[in-house]
């Protein structure tokens, strides 16, 4: 495989009914990068998604992870090998408070002080979870549910974080706040694959990038390289 890459994709083919939505891609994701994949809307970026974190099972194709082949595998098995992601559209568990729902990302862990500990570091990187952990999750807005799912995968303490369209739907304070959580992962040296359609914010914060074409890649690269790419300027990034 690719020196230094965690993850590596090869021919990944996922769909749904009679129809492939990604299209045999390869990808690479090198241990504590940032890679952004970017891409219109249905060109198969939460499918990509799905199909990484077994939520959909891939049609064929590899899926490496640290060495391991997880195409096949079970949503909980890949979830124990330590990808971990946070779906579109938060999907937070609203009826439960916002303690609960940041335990429930520790299912895996045993350990009550270890938990405990990844609920501290959770609660200092999100001051605002703290300050009201016993109130219902359905009641925060949208930008702090993004957070509370944020912080919930963070509870996994995972190898491998697959953030779906984290600024969706939020108002711009937000998205500046998500993207600053984002940097500062990268910071740690966090490894990140980000979905996102703020395709600017989101080739700014990566190391490399994807461009997803209908189920296929059309571009990859260095993200600054990507990010000066006429055609992507053109379709993605506004006027040239
Ligand atoms: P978006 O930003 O709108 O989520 P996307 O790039 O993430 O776009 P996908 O959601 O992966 O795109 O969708 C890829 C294709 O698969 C689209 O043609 C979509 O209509 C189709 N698709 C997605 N989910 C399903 C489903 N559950 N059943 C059938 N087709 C689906």
């Amino acid at each position: 495989g690719s020196p230094g890459s965690v993850l590596e994709v090869r021919g990944l083919t996922l769909g749904y009914g009679r129809t492939d939505a990604v299209k045999g891609i390869d990808l690479d994701v090198a241990d504590g990068a940032v890679v952004s994949l970017i891409g219109a809307n249905g060109a198969g970026k939460t499918t990509t998604l799905r199909g990484l974190s077994g939520l959909l099972r891939a049609r064929s194709g590899s899926v490496k992870f640290a060495g391991a082949e997880m195409a096949g595998q079970s949503a909980y098995k890949i979830a124990r090998a330590g990808i971990v992601q946070v779906p579109e559209g938060r999907q937070v568990f609203a009826n439960m408070t916002i303690d609960e729902n940041l335990r429930m990302g520790a299912y895996l862990v045993a350990d009550a002080a270890e938990i405990q500990r990844r609920r501290q570091g959770v609660l200092d990187r999100f001051p605002r979870l703290g300050e009201r952990l016993q109130q219902l999750a359905g009641l925060l807005s949208g930008g702090e549910q993004q957070m509370l799912a944020m912080g919930r995968a963070l509870m996994a303490d995972p190898k491998l974080l697959l953030l779906d369209e984290p600024s969706m739907g939020l108002a711009p304070l937000f998205i500046e706040e998500i993207f600053q959580i984002i940097r500062a992962l990268k910071a740690e040296r966090r490894t990140i694959l980000l979905v996102e359609q703020n395709a600017q914010a989101a080739l700014e914060v990566a190391d490399h990038a994807y461009v997803l074409e209908t189920g296929r890649i059309k571009l990859h690269g260095p993200a600054a390289e990507i990010a000066n790419n006429p055609e992507v300027i053109a379709a993605y990034l506004g006027a040239a």
